[in-house]
């Protein structure tokens, strides 16, 4: 499926102590590309199956070779998406998931303990390769960073957390929806980037504590603006390519009604449910025009496709369909009690495909 638009990744994590505590069974099971999750209330039902780009299986020793590390990820979903932001598409990777499942892990990762995620492995080959180009000089690069976190579809600056709580959406008449007044840095080697990371997942983890929720229900957006321009000596005539990578650690998945919510909760759990919904429209819109483009080539990639329901998918319209490329890692649980919840992250990946 390597020309198609939308790359599906599942990744099982191992047990938590609170599901080691409880004896909890490991309820997936994985083999090749193949995922299969059993009912533990109903354990003589056949299991379920699903295929899906790459499964990672994380229970068994690192030296297994059906470990998935957090290098074999980048290697296989990071690596490519990269590629194709240096051949000028926009890119979006994100990771969905309920709370607990694996986001942030696949994501960030943990950088104190050198299991960095996705994001600090694909900014630090960005300027591996800037830097490691051969026809350096006729390429002029520039890298752009911005960091934000939908919250209740309002959207909050994450590298300046002193600007607005509520900034403002709009639509550029050329280059699509964006942020009114969202910072956006100018970055010249990985540890500028590190440092911005850091900088927007502690404002995240503050703004979260002091409105009294936790980052878990909001979607942080991590975008970098990547332009590289070209100069041809003999016609003395410049290109540019400019690609846009966002990288999306999507709220937690977990339905509101499950966690017995009332009031703000509830508000909450109704705006992400809404996000998450219409991302998963959008991905399976895309899926099919994709799978149906060899059949009839006329049809027009956003038709039917509902960005404007919810902020998220509106401001990652431009990396989603036409000149883009998505990859989605799905965080699984192993643990028997997480199974109503596992079983949907696996149904709603499965609807990416
Ligand atoms: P989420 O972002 O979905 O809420 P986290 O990424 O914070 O979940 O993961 C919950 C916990 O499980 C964290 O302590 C994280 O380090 C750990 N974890 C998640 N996935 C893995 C994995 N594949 N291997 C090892 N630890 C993991």
């Amino acid at each position: 499926m390597s020309g198609a638009s939308v790359k599906v990744a599942v990744r099982v994590r191992p047990f938590n102590s609170r599901e080691t505590g409880k004896d909890s069974k490991c309820i997936i099971h994985m083999q090749g590309n193949t995922t299969t999750i059993l009912n533990p209330k109903q354990p003589k039902e056949p299991a379920k199956t699903f295929s899906f780009d790459y499964s990672y299986w994380s229970h068994t020793t690192p030296e297994d070779p059906s470990f998935a590390s957090q290098n074999r990820v980048f290697n296989d979903i990071g690596k490519e998406m990269l590629a194709h932001a240096f051949e000028g598409y926009n890119v979006c990777i994100f990771a969905y998931g309920q709370t607990g499942s694996g986001k942030s892990y696949t994501m960030m990762g943990r950088q104190d303990e050198g299991q960095e995620g996705i994001i600090p492995m694909l900014c630090e080959d960005l300027f591996f390769k800037i830097n490691d180009e051969d026809n350096k000089e006729e390429l002029a690069y520039s890298v752009e960073v911005s960091y934000m976190e939908i919250y209740c579809e309002r959207v909050r600056d994450l590298l300046n957390p002193k600007n607005k709580a509520n900034l403002r959406v709009r639509e550029h008449p050329l280059l699509g929806p964006y942020v009114e007044d969202l910072s956006k840095l100018a970055v010249t080697s990985y540890t500028d980037i590190a440092d911005l990371m850091d900088a927007g997942n502690k404002a995240r983890t503050v703004a979260a504590t002091n409105m009294n929720e936790t980052s878990s229900r909001s979607h942080a957006v991590f975008t970098i603006v990547f332009t590289q321009k070209k100069h041809d000596s003999e016609s003395d005539l410049s290109t540019e390519k400019v690609s846009k990578i966002s990288l999306v650690d999507l709220a937690g998945s977990e339905r509101a009604d499950s966690t017995g919510a009332t009031g703000t909760r509830l508000k909450e759990g109704a705006n992400i449910n809404k996000s998450l919904t219409t991302l998963g429209k959008v991905i399976s819109a895309l899926a099919e025009v994709d799978n149906s483009t060899s059949k009839s080539k006329k049809k027009k990639k956003t038709d039917f496709i509902p960005y404007r329901d919810s902020v998220l998918t509106w401001l990652l319209r431009e990396n989603l369909g036409g000149n883009s490329r998505t990859a989605m890692v799905a965080a699984l649980s192993p643990a028997d009690i997480n199974y109503d919840e596992t079983l949907s992250t696996l149904r709603y990946a499965d609807r990416a495909k």
